[in-house]
């Protein structure tokens, strides 16, 4: 095997992308991972890290272009920690993710299905309804914008391609207040001035636009005037909300909100259901792809009405409010007490009866209530990344649903749970890559399983 050492220099090319979205080569036998390439690109590669089994490189010149690449649209491209899959084609990004998809299946599964199908976005770029910009202060001036790669310094943006465009206008207006009544960016090592952040939210379908400035303060010096800029740059702006974040930490939001301007809370619909969201509620941030992985995975429960379904994992009960029209009962299992407030207020606004939510960890829950005869024949699970758990995914086997619907925002996760479910008698029939997430290495999937 060839010795390779830091800062070597090899020409390199690229055939292959992994799952955390980067290029990878091959130097005698030894797996080569380069950020910003693509397969069919060949580099000339600079060594910085090396391991065991493979090294990472840097792309100090791109020799021959791939004919999937393409040149990335934004300005701070591989500066920020954003978008690792914006110099690839859209169509090849999807491809790529149907790749990361049927290998995790395969390899960490064992499972030979591949993926059915692969929804991706008609448009890759301005798709997140939600953005948090940090706040900070460069040469005298108000900086804003996001965090370089796996540090605290701001690389200026305000209009990031994968945000709607009036995140520009809104920021202009919050850096001129502060320019202008000389109000201090926070500075976390000091925990000394005041604004931290600016927090933006858009209903899809509502059109109404939210505005949370976070700050290390209980009010900001001429808060009317503050609103009277930002009401001036966007002037159907629907909420504006002072965020008190007065931690030491690097927490988003504060828990305390103030209403400055408006209403406390936009709303928006999906999938047919009204939603009410303040700054804290947990909503998808693609508004579009959600529908469509929440419509794919209603298509695979092939709800009736006499179904008992149990969604675990709901959130704010998004899956169960659109099940609920379909099934006798639905039963939403969820760890955070907010956003089971949220999924009942949620089931009482769009006047559904028969959705019952819990507030517990699904691995001490779901065995009570299937122990206690809550017997679900079709079952809905949504987790995050880390997956499900033995317990919970016993607990559903021991109910024998006839259908389990899983969906996974993390493809290897996924393809450990379908293999103990496999085990356990059920069959993945159908699997189905989503792109939540265009432009980054992130993938959703919806699978479905059936008892044998
Ligand atoms: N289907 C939901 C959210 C899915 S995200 C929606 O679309 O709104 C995964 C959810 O699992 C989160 O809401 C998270 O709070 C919840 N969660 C995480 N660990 C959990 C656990 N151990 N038990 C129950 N819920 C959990």
């Amino acid at each position: 095997m060839i010795e390779i050492k830091k800062n070597d220099i090899y020409t390199l090319e690229i055939t292959d992308v992994s799952s955390d979205g980067n290029g990878v080569g091959n130097i005698g036998g030894m797996a080569i991972f380069v950020p910003g390439t693509v397969d069919g690109d060949t580099i000339s590669a600079r060594i910085v890290k090396v391991q065991k089994r493979y090294a990472y490189a840097r792309a100090e010149e791109i020799i021959t272009r791939s004919p999937k690449r393409q040149t990335p649209p934004c300005t701070v491209f591989g500066k920020c920690g954003g978008c690792s899959f914006m110099h690839i084609k859209y169509d090849h990004q999807l491809e790529i993710k149907r790749k990361i998809i049927n290998n995790a299946v395969k390899r960490i599964g064992g499972i030979s299905h591949e993926v059915d199908e692969m929804i991706g976005a008609e448009n890759p770029y301005r798709y997140r309804n939600k953005m948090i910009f940090p706040v900070g202060k460069e040469q005298g001036k108000i900086v804003c914008g996001f965090y370089r790669e796996r540090s605290h310094d701001i690389i200026p943006l305000t209009d990031c391609l994968l945000g709607n465009e009036f995140n520009s206008a809104l920021i202009e207006a919050v850096k001129e207040y502060m320019e202008k009544f000389r109000i201090e960016p926070y500075d976390e090592n000091a925990h000394s001035g005041t604004v931290r952040r600016i927090f933006t939210r858009v209903g899809v379908n509502s059109g109404e636009v939210m505005a949370v400035v976070s700050a290390n303060a209980d009010s900001l010096p001429h808060e009317n005037k503050l609103c009277d800029m930002i009401k001036k740059a966007l002037p159907n702006i629907k909420s504006i909300i002072l965020n008190i974040n007065k931690s030491k930490t690097n927490l988003v939001l504060g828990d305390a909100n103030r209403t400055l301007f408006g209403c406390d809370k936009i709303s928006d619909s999906l999938l047919g259901a009204e939603y009410e969201i303040s700054p804290h509620s947990f909503y998808q941030i693609n508004h579009t792809q959600t529908e469509k992985l929440y419509g794919k995975a209603l298509e695979y429960a092939e709800i009736g009405k006499g179904d008992r379904v149990m969604d675990i994992y709901c959130g704010i009960g998004t899956i169960s409010l659109s099940a609920a029209g379909l099934a006798a009962k639905v039963v939403g299992v969820e760890i955070v007490p907010a956003a089971v407030r949220d999924a009942k207020k949620n089931a009482v606004a769009n006047g559904i009866e028969n959705a019952e939510f819990y507030c517990a960890d699904a691995e001490e829950l779901v065995p009570k209530l299937i122990d206690r005869g809550e017997k679900p024949n079709m079952v809905i699970l949504d987790p995050p990344r880390k997956g499900s758990d033995e317990k919970t995914l016993g607990a559903i086997v021991s109910a024998n649903p006839e259908r389990i619907v899983y969906v996974s925002c993390n493809p290897a996760t996924l393809a450990r749970d379908l293999a103990f479910l496999e085990n356990k008698g059920y069959k993945l029939q159908k699997l189905c890559g989503v792109d939540m997430f265009p432009n980054t290495s992130h993938v959703e999937c919806v699978s479905k399983l059936v008892c044998e």
